[in-house]
């Protein structure tokens, strides 16, 4: 990412902000701090010193791409692949491959209502995650067909070339012709400034009425998803067993005190309910962790709390 190149056509007005802010105050990367450099700068394909780093304005630094990041976190998950954790750089960078505000590296252009928008009518865009699910299962099943058979074609991709930069690098590709072949109708400079300007929900509802223009690139991005979690289920080792995770009747092992502790998360006896799509037949009276709650009354199993209607564990 580079600022002088940001936006479809030409750098928007948060863009030029950024940079006018970035010339003027003279702000410049804090490389001490920042991993990019350390983690993603070694994949770059001109070698930078720490000066290199430093030197440029925030305006003129050109930023690892994109594709370097997600490199990095599947590098590292190849070399072990006992620890699932370096395959959230691959998944991050995936989803922003599939998104159309970052394949052209912008801050401006609608990016931030955009993303709100998807935020706050995911429900909609993927009826599989209704609220409504255990008392009655809507879901799309042909979204969940394109999805998976997508997801399987990536993961032919991969195998036919494993280089994780060209599979991230063939999303975004993707991303933007599709965007272009529909009049660039996701890139919108005034909603970003109106969104600054104190008219957030105004801005956001900016992306009313492109839900089925938002739903294929999303789908794609979720299958590009699949495609890698495949691959990386095919490399995972079993890591064997623990003897220090046995624990003894009526507790459990805890991750994060890394010992023995009292049961953490009770739910009530799951009930059974007739088979009516292929989806589960089990049905818990509380939901797990990720689970959509807060809706319809759904509430957490104990341990978990409802941070923006997903069940999380709460920091500690
Ligand atoms: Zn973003």
């Amino acid at each position: 990412m580079l600022y002088e190149a940001a936006g479809p056509h030409n750098p928007g007005a948060l863009d030029v902000a950024i940079m006018a802010a970035g010339d003027i105050g003279g702000l410049s990367l804090d490389a001490k701090s920042s991993n990019g450099d350390d983690h993603y700068g070694q994949y770059d394909r001109v070698r930078r010193i720490f000066m290199d780093w430093v030197s440029p304005s925030i305006a003129h630094l050109e930023f690892s791409p994109l594709q370097n990041l997600a490199n990095y976190g599947w590098e590292k998950y190849r070399s072990n692949p006992i620890q699932a954790s370096g395959l959230g750089w691959p998944l991050h960078a995936l989803g922003d491959a599939a998104n159309p505000h970052h394949v052209v590296a912008t801050t401006s252009w609608g990016h931030r209502p955009y993303e709100d928008f998807v935020q706050k009518h995911w429900l909609q865009l993927f009826p599989s995650s209704s609220s409504d699910l255990l008392e009655n299962p809507v879901y799309d099943p042909a979204q969940l067909h394109r999805i998976v058979e997508q997801g399987f074609y990536f993961w032919q991709g991969l195998n036919a070339d494993p280089d994780i930069r060209k599979y991230v690098v063939g999303l975004a590709v993707q991303t933007r012709a599709q965007v272009r072949s529909q009049n660039d109708w996701a890139y919108n400079d005034s909603l970003s400034i109106q969104y600054e300007l104190d008219g957030q929900e105004e801005a956001k509802a900016g992306y009313q009425g492109h839900e089925d223009r938002m739903r294929p690139l999303l789908e794609h991005g979720i299958s590009a998803m699949v495609g890698l979690l495949m691959k990386a289920a095919e490399i995972a080792r079993n890591p064997g067993l623990t003897p220090t995770t046995i624990c003894p009747a009526g507790s459990q092992y805890d991750i994060f005190s890394l010992k023995c502790a009292s049961v953490l998360y009770t739910c009530e006896e799951p009930k059974l309910v007739p088979i009516r799509t292929i989806r589960s037949t089990v049905v818990e009276t509380c939901v797990q962790q990720v689970g959509v709650c807060g809706l319809d009354g759904k509430k957490c199993c104990s341990g978990f709390d409802c941070y923006g209607n997903v069940c999380t564990i709460p920091p500690r």
